[in-house]
């Protein structure tokens, strides 16, 4: 590997790109590897406009070699199979080995379709480039009939002090009711349709605090949208859906975000992960057992929810742990994980919600309105025109701090 210090990053996604475009201020020192199965990044927040508004794919991706090239990094466009700890290295699909000295996982977790019965025959789903264009073509041949909506229960391991969710990620259950909601008025279908939401969670959203749940309630009922909670989903049929207390709801739409599992490459690996595949990590990301091991993102057990505004925060607490291992400088940016998205609502209405009374905090407000419609179209155009960049620390810490003041 020669003098300088190799860094294997796993996975191109928030975490493996902000980790990477952070330690490239390191220069010659090290040799930078982004290994991904997938030839293109993939932005998942964009996907319900793919699913409803017709966004096209190709603005939900972008090509990772162009972007790795330009960085002079390397690009291994490769499925890895298993990591291999006490050796260091990685076996590649292909079967070759690529070693490393410090490795970061950022391999997102698994939407796991198959844990549901009858998803593959009469499910549909959001959560990623194959699944958004499909709900797409649904919605498009829609004409009247109950919608239903809906995440099903995850189960989390036990070796990390974090939330356990019954539901990770809800906010693109959010987005999809509202945006399906704008959609088939603007078709003059509203009348044609009912919208009924189910949460496997105790209460819908809950990750956020009392004045979130006040603020988004009212905005819920006046689009004639029924929410349920503790609904644990059981399978979907060709008439609907079911869940396990016995119950069901009819639909001609069921779309689902199905349960969130670890990363098999992760179950594969002896000592890598926790019960469900999730990797445990202290909170500077480093790996409770194994040396240089660095976790970020969807994959590490420590991100609760599961978000990207955590994936990023979470790579640059890991990018600068790993730094900190090479040079002995640097200060290693403490873990402090709070709810920020902003879910679309339909035209140039949306609603951005920033969180952390989860952990303990006081910051709960929404913005609700075209401004936040503005932020999210700014971000993602960022994102994407930047090929994986996010917007200068200055501005995005100056718009929570204006957002925060919102509050008092
Ligand atoms: C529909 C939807 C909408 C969302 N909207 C928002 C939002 O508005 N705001 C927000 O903050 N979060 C949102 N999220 C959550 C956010 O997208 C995730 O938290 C984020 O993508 C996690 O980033 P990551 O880098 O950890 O994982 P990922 O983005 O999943 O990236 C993981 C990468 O690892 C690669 N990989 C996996 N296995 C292997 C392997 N064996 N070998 C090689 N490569 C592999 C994959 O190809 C992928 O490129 C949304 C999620 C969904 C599903």
């Amino acid at each position: 590997m020669g003098d300088r210090a190799r860094v294997v990053i796993l996975g191109g996604g928030f975490a493996g790109l902000r980790a990477l475009h952070r330690l490239q201020a390191l220069g010659e020192r090290v040799e930078l590897v982004l290994v991904d199965a997938r030839a293109t990044s993939l932005a998942r927040p964009a996907l319900p406009e793919v699913a409803v508004a017709g966004k096209l794919v190709d603005h939900a991706r972008f090509p990772l070699a162009p972007l790795l090239a330009h960085h002079g990094v390397r690009f291994v466009n490769e499925s890895a199979e298993r990591i291999d700890a006490d050796q260091r290295q990685i076996l590649l699909t292909g079967g070759e080995t690529l070693a490393y000295d410090h490795l970061l996982i950022a391999l997102g977790a698994v939407k796991d379709y198959d844990a549901i019965p009858g998803f593959r025959e009469h499910g549909y789903s959001v959560c990623d480039d194959v699944e958004a264009p499909r709900l797409y073509d649904a919605l498009k041949r829609f004409r009247g009939g109950p919608i239903v909506i809906g995440s099903a229960r995850s189960v989390w391991g036990s070796r990390v002090d974090a939330p356990r969710l019954a539901a990770p990620c809800e906010g693109p259950v959010a987005e999809l009711m509202f945006m399906i909601d704008h959609e088939l008025r603007r078709r003059g279908l509203r009348e044609q349709a009912t919208l009924r939401v189910f949460s496997p969670g105790e209460v819908f959203f809950e990750d956020v605090g009392p004045k979130v749940h006040a603020d988004v309630e009212p905005l819920v009922h006046s689009h004639g949208i029924e929410v349920q909670t503790g609904k644990v989903l059981a399978r979907v049929d060709a008439g609907g859906v079911v869940f396990s207390d016995g119950t069901s709801w009819e639909s001609a739409l069921s779309i689902v975000l199905p349960p969130y599992s670890g990363n098999p490459l992760i179950k594969r690996s002896e000592r890598l992960g926790d019960e469900q595949g999730f990797v445990p990590t202290d909170k500077t990301m480093r790996h409770l057992d194994l040396d240089r091991v660095y976790a970020a993102g969807d994959c590490a057990a420590l991100a609760m929810p599961k978000l990207g505004h955590i994936a990023v925060m979470q790579a640059d607490v890991a990018a600068a742990a790993i730094r900190h291992d090479l040079t002995g400088q640097g200060e290693i940016p403490p873990h402090r994980p709070e709810v920020f998205c902003i879910a679309n609502r339909g035209g140039i209405q949306a609603t951005l919600i920033l969180s952390d009374t989860l952990f303990g905090g006081s910051t709960d407000l929404t913005l609700d309105g075209p401004l936040a419609h503005l932020m999210k179209w700014s971000f993602d155009s960022y994102y994407f025109h930047t090929v994986g960049r996010l917007p200068p620390d200055l501005l995005s810490d100056g718009m929570e701090s204006f957002l925060r003041r919102l509050q008092h």
